[in-house]
Protein backbone atom coordinates (compact mmCIF):
# COMPACT_ATOMS: atom_id res chain seq x y z
CA UNK A 1 0.00 0.00 0.00
CA UNK A 2 1.26 3.50 -0.98
CA UNK A 3 0.87 6.13 1.50
CA UNK A 4 0.42 9.68 0.22
CA UNK A 5 2.70 12.62 1.47
CA UNK A 6 1.11 14.84 3.32
CA UNK A 7 1.03 18.12 2.21
CA UNK A 8 0.46 19.64 5.69
CA UNK A 9 3.61 21.05 7.29
CA UNK A 10 4.41 18.34 10.62
CA UNK A 11 4.29 20.33 12.84
CA UNK A 12 0.63 21.37 12.63
CA UNK A 13 -1.85 19.84 14.81
CA UNK A 14 -3.52 16.61 13.25
CA UNK A 15 -6.70 17.15 15.09
CA UNK A 16 -7.51 20.71 13.54
CA UNK A 17 -5.17 20.92 10.73
CA UNK A 18 -3.43 23.53 11.97
CA UNK A 19 -6.15 25.61 12.24
CA UNK A 20 -6.55 25.92 16.18
CA UNK A 21 -10.15 24.82 16.38
CA UNK A 22 -12.42 23.06 14.98
CA UNK A 23 -15.61 24.13 12.39
CA UNK A 24 -18.66 22.76 14.32
CA UNK A 25 -21.69 21.65 12.09
CA UNK A 26 -24.30 23.43 13.45
CA UNK A 27 -22.29 26.47 13.41
CA UNK A 28 -19.39 28.36 14.98
CA UNK A 29 -16.12 26.44 16.49
CA UNK A 30 -14.31 25.35 19.07
CA UNK A 31 -10.99 26.00 20.22
CA UNK A 32 -8.57 22.81 19.90
CA UNK A 33 -8.37 21.36 23.29
CA UNK A 34 -5.32 19.40 21.80
CA UNK A 35 -3.21 22.32 20.81
CA UNK A 36 -4.82 25.24 22.55
CA UNK A 37 -5.73 27.02 19.61
CA UNK A 38 -1.98 27.49 18.55
CA UNK A 39 -2.85 25.09 15.36
CA UNK A 40 0.64 23.66 16.31
CA UNK A 41 1.53 20.25 17.18
ZN1 LIG B 1 -5.27 21.46 17.25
Amino acid sequence: MTFFKKALPANKCPYCAGQGYFQLRLGGSETCSHCSGSGKK
